[in-house]
Parts: structure tokens; sequence; C-alpha cells
């Protein structure tokens, strides 16, 4: 696979960061399972129900601060590695 970013060659399967930025709230996501990452730019190509998983887990984060008076959060998420979750 080619990275669309950087048109370098992707490498299979790996684990993704992304993060969110919406209406000043950030949110970090590391740990999510990805179809292929790029080396060079760290670019990550994600399964399309995995990035819908990930966008349905930071919806209410951004919806929260419509809402809600409090200062913007900084949030941080992580997904534990399947390694982790066999031992
Ligand atoms: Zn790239």
């Amino acid at each position: 696979m080619i990275c669309s970013v950087c048109s370098d060659k992707t490498r299979s399967n790996g684990i993704a960061t992304q993060v969110f930025r919406r209406d000043g709230l950030t949110v970090t996501i590391t740990g999510i399972p990805a179809v292929a990452i790029c080396p060079n730019c760290g670019n990550a190509v994600l399964d399309w129900e995995v990035a819908q998983q990930v966008e349905d887990l930071v919806q209410p984060l951004f919806e929260w601060t419509k809402t809600h008076t409090l200062p913007k959060p900084i949030i941080s998420i992580t997904f534990p590695e399947p390694q982790a979750l066999a031992a």
C-alpha cells in the first residue's frame, strides 16, 4: 500500500495514534489498530469500521463542550494493545 500523504510504502498492521481537534477541544487516542502505517510520516490507514468506532467514541466528548461551561479538558484515551489482552 502506498501512503496517501507522502507516497512512501506503508507497513501493514500497526498501532496508530489519532488526534482530534474540534472547537478548542483536543482528544488524543492511542492504541488504535491500523490496517497500515506509514513509517515515514506516521499516516495511518484504518479499517472503516474501526474509524467509525473511534468517531463514535469522541463524538460525545465534542457534544459535551457545546453544552457545558467548564474549561475544555485535555482528553487522552488509550486502547490496550492486543498482546496485553492476551496476557
Ligand atoms: Zn507517509
